[in-house]
This record gives structure tokens, sequence and C-alpha cells, in this order.
């Protein structure tokens, strides 16, 4: 299929969401795994084909502020005024849901996360389809999100019933998770919009803790996701393992020691950001012994990448 799917694609993708089943979807962030959002048998499917345990909500995507109202059951002013800015965007917004919205999508929380896709392919198929769509990223639960039709392929396959090509990802990860459900806005998870994009527009906002086990408020929170089968190393002086061959995805410093392949991340991390998968994919697929990861600074603007390294480089103890 063309990078551009055209629009009997675009009809086809719809019928088929309908009629309850799967389709992958590019956003601007990753690859979703849509569903009709109101059809608790096709969202059941989602969480069968990507192996995700029940306790991670999903964020229904919407392709309109209205459409957003009409699932939940307070609009904030705060929301108003995200949405007007950010919206369509890479930020989610966590809300009070209405009965209408299965208690499978939100894995039995009271509140629903919301996002409206800026990318052209999701907005027509959500529109065409004239549904709300349950879509997590196209991939089995804890791999590496799909930042391309290739990813959801590779990742899916035969369990998927249609994939729409829009080409890569713009953005390259996931969005900005933030409740508006409490009397605080509390950022669930770093993403697409900046913190202090955030802040400029609803003032101070919290950090959720991340839960120990069981329910995760949100999927994201789970402290190993979006990771490589290779074992990813987060180097932050350049000096790499002396054992076995490996990758060095270089920010700023130089290798050390020699090393199989260097690979040259972008400078600033939104560019960063839209490589990031694409690029521990391909290390992923050289079968090397690690995959090591010259970390970015510590300043706002890399908040999103560093939590998606960390994740990727988690093992459980
Ligand atoms: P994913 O679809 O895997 O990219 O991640 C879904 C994200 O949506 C998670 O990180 C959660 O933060 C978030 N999410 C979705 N619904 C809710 C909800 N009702 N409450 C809190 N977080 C949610
Ligand atoms: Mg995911």
């Amino acid at each position: 299929m063309p990078a551009s799917p055209t629009r009997a694609d675009i009809d086809h993708a719809a019928r088929l969401l309908r009629a309850g089943r799967l389709v992958a979807f590019p956003t601007e962030t990753v690859y979703g795994l849509g569903a009709n959002a109101l059809n608790p048998a096709a969202v059941a499917r989602i969480y069968a084909v990507k192996g995700r345990p029940p306790t991670s909500p999903l964020i229904v995507h919407v392709a309109s502020i209205r459409m957003a109202q009409s699932l939940v059951t307070s609009w904030p002013d705060s929301a108003e005024r995200l949405a007007r800015r950010f919206w369509p965007g890479p930020l989610t917004l966590v809300l009070p849901k209405q009965a209408a919205i299965p208690a499978i999508v939100t894995a039995n929380l009271p509140t629903v996360g919301l996002r409206l896709p800026a990318h052209p392919v999701a907005n027509a198929l959500i529109r065409a389809a004239g549904i709300p769509l349950a879509a997590p990223s196209a991939n089995r639960f804890t791999e590496l999100s799909p930042t391309t039709a290739e990813h959801v392929r590779k990742s899916l396959g035969n369990d998927v019933d249609f994939i729409l090509d829009g080409g890569p990802c713009q953005v390259g990860i996931e969005s900005t998770v933030l409740s508006l459900a409490g009397p605080q806005p509390v950022l669930l998870r770093p993403g697409g919009i900046s913190r202090r994009d955030l802040e400029s527009i609803v003032g101070p906002v919290e950090t959720a803790e991340s839960p120990a086990d069981g329910a995760h408020s949100a999927p994201g929170m789970h402290p190993r996701h979006y990771s490589p089968r290779t074992k990813l190393l987060l180097i932050s002086d350049g000096i790499l393992p002396e054992q076995g061959q490996g990758i060095y995805l270089q920010h700023t410093r130089p290798p050390h020691q020699h090393v199989s392949e260097v690979r040259q991340m972008p400078n600033f991390a939104d560019e960063y950001a839209a490589a990031l998968y694409r690029q521990l994919h391909e290390a992923d697929a050289g079968n090397y012994d690690w995959i090591a990861v010259d970390l970015p600074p510590a300043a706002p603007e890399w908040e999103a990448v560093l939590d998606r390294l960390r994740r990727a480089a988690f093992k459980s103890p």
C-alpha cells in the first residue's frame, strides 16, 4: 500500500472498524491498533492481540472536541483551554467517563483518556467510521512501539485485520497523558507535549507516583515497556562493555573503546524522539549482544525521551 492511503482504503478500514474488526493506523505519535471504543468485544480483541494486561486502560481517539465532550461527564475549563491549544496533537486528557464507554476500555477506571490526533489519516479514519477509536500502540505488550507500517506488520502480522500505511510517525514517541479528573492537573506520562507547555496553559502540574504493581492508572506506567529484545544499556561516560558485540547510539560523547557500529542520534530532543524507536528497532534487528545509548542531558525538554529510555532499559529485579 502507498504511504498515503486512498479514500477507498480509508472507507474500507472504517467499515471494518464499524463491524468490530481491528485496524492499525498512523498517528503523529506512533501507530495505533484501533477498535470501536463503544464495542466491548472489539476492544477485548485489542487486549488479546497485544497480550496487554486488563489493568492497562486504552486511550480513546476522537475527531473533534465535540466528540470528546460527548464521552465525558465533565469538561472543565482546563480541558477546554488545553484542547484549544494542543489538539489536534500528542496530548491525552483523562476525564470522568460517560457510561457509554465500556469498562474494558478504561480497565474499570471511572475515567477515560481522550486524544484528538493530528495525523490526517487518523482524522479521516475516525470521521469516516463516525465512532471513537480505542487505540493503544500497534505492538505486542512491552515491545518497542511501531513508528512505521512495517514495524506493525512485523509485530502483529495477520492478527490485525487491516493496516493503513501513512509513512513514518513525525513525533515518534507516545502522547503526554494528563489527568484533569482531580483538583490539580497530574502528569501521568511525559510525551510529545512538554510539561512546560502544559504549565503555560494550566499552571503547576503534579507528577504521578509510579504505582508498585496492580492497577496501573496509566498503561505507560508499567516500568518495563517499550523494550527492545537486545539488552539496552544507558551510558553517560562513553565507556562500553568489554564483552560481546554492540551498537552505540551516540548523542554527544564519542565511545571510549572500539565498537562494532556507531549511530549518530539527532542533537535536539524533538528530532531525537522522532528517530528513537526506528533506531532501536534497527539496532534490535542487528543481532548485537547489547545496545548502548549515550544518555541525553537531564534537561526539561528531554523528559519524555529519558522516560522512554529508562523504561526500555528496565530489567525486572
Ligand atoms: P498506550 O496506549 O500504551 O500508549 O498508553 C496509554 C496511556 O494512556 C497510559 O500511559 C495511561 O497513562 C493513559 N490512560 C488511558 N486511559 C487512562 C485513564 N482512564 N486513566 C489514566 N490514564 C489513562
Ligand atoms: Mg504501547
